[in-house]
Order: structure tokens, then C-alpha cells, then sequence
């Protein structure tokens, strides 16, 4: 089962596709995880993913579908992959369907997190995730169990991501309506795009999300 996750920054993707990848046994491929990751290695490379990112802005297509096409040909990803923060343009979703059309592969559903952006820059400052195995939490939405303590791994060490910074996160917005909505019309004629009320508590979107793939066999 492969499937899309769509939406704004902060509209709940990473969450989502977490408790995906545990009920399905299929995997979250995150391309912000990805770069993320890539960025560590600090060379000419990792500082120019750290500028574009910092601010906000997309990397190039060229790079991040290139990214994107090693990944889903790894062995984890072969029972199938919830994408998350992949596609972000146009040309990101066409070269998609080109990757899957040329492996046989289709998708499920194209799943899009909707949620207003006064909530979402609410949320996205308030977020965090654990250090040790990127399990991600909130303020005051998703605490951990035992305060100071990663549900998942026992880790006591949290991180922050630099763009979620005020300013930042206007532009991310800004890229988001821009750049990446104009990808949902793509979805949509081509009858896969499901729109879901990303306002609601994270359990019922969870639900409302399982409920769409059942529907989709
Ligand atoms: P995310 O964790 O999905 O919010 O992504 C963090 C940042 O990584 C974004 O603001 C972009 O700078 C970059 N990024 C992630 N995915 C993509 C993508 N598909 N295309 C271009 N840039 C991306």
C-alpha cells in the first residue's frame, strides 16, 4: 500500500504517518527527515541544504526526486511507503507517477491534512521531537507519558527544529499555498484526493484516515 500524506506544514503528516507505519508495517518516507539526515554531513552540500531549509524555502526538484527515487527503491520500502513532505511541487508529482507507472506501483490515496494557519503556527511552535528516534511530541497536544521522557525509546534528550521559527514558518507557509496546493488539483483529476479536517484530535483524524484506506480496499 503506498500512500500520500498531504497538507501545510504542521498540519500533522509526521504524526499520521507515524502511527501508519506502525499499524500497516509499511514505512514513512519523510524527505524533510531525509535532508535533515543529509545536512549532518556539513560539507558544501549539507550548507546549502542548511540555508534553503533555515529559511524555509524547497530544495530543487532535480535533487530531492532524485533522493526520493533511491529511497523507495531501498528493501524497507517494498511492501509499500506513506510519503510525507514528498510531493511538494508539481514537477515532484510528475516525476511520482513516472517512478511508479515505470515500477507498477499505485497509490492508495493521496490524503490531504486540512487545518487553518493561525492553528497551524500554534501548533508548529510547540513542537519537538526526541533526539534520540525522532518520535514527535507537542507542548501541549502530544506529551510524552512521563514528562521529559521519550515514550518510544526511554531517550531524555529532545530536539527543536530551526524552522520552526516565527519567520521561518511564514514562509513555509507562504512556499506551502504557492508551490505545493497547486498539486492537489493533480490528485484530484485523477480521483484520488481525499481532503480530511486536520482540526480534529489526532486520534479521530488517525480513524478517519483508516477508514478512507478501508474504503479504497
Ligand atoms: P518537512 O520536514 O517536510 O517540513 O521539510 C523540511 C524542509 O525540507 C522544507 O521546508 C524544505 O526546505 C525541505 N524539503 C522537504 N521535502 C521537500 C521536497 N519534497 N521538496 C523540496 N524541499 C523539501
Amino acid at each position: 500500500m503506498n500512500i500520500i500524506l498531504l497538507g501545510a506544514p504542521g498540519a500533522g503528516k509526521g504524526t499520521q504517518a507515524q502511527r501508519l507505519e506502525q499499524a500497516h508495517g509499511i514505512v514513512q518516507i519523510s524527505t524533510g527527515d531525509m535532508l535533515r539526515a543529509r545536512k549532518k554531513a556539513n560539507d558544501a552540500l549539507g550548507r546549502e541544504l542548511s540555508s534553503i531549509m533555515a529559511a524555509g524555502n524547497l530544495v530543487p526538484d532535480d535533487l530531492i526526486i532524485r533522493m526520493l527515487g533511491e529511497r523507495i527503491e531501498q528493501p524497507d520500502a517494498a511492501n509499500g511507503f506513506i510519503l510525507d513532505g514528498f510531493p511538494r511541487t508539481v514537477p515532484q508529482a510528475e516525476a511520482l507517477q513516472r517512478m511508479l507507472d515505470s515500477k507498477n506501483l499505485k497509490l492508495a490515496g493521496v490524503i490531504e491534512l486540512k487545518v487553518d494557519e493561525d492553528a497551524l503556527v500554534q501548533r508548529i511552535a510547540g513542537r519537538y521531537s526526541c533526539a534520540k528516534c525522532d518520535a514527535g511530541y507537542h507542548d501541549e497536544y502530544q506529551k510524552p507519558a512521563e514528562a521529559g521522557v521519550c515514550d518510544k525509546c526511554g531517550s531524555t534528550e529532545f530536539k527543536r527544529r530551526e524552522d520552526d521559527k516565527p519567520e521561518a514558518v511564514r514562509n513555509r507557509l507562504k512556499v506551502y499555498r504557492d508551490q505545493t496546493a497547486p498539486i492537489l488539483p493533480y490528485y484530484r483529476a485523477k480521483g484520488l484526493l481525499e481532503t480530511i479536517d486536520g482540526m480534529a484530535p489526532i486520534d479521530e483524524v488517525t480513524q478517519k484516515i483508516e477508514a478512507l484506506l478501508k474504503k479504497a480496499g
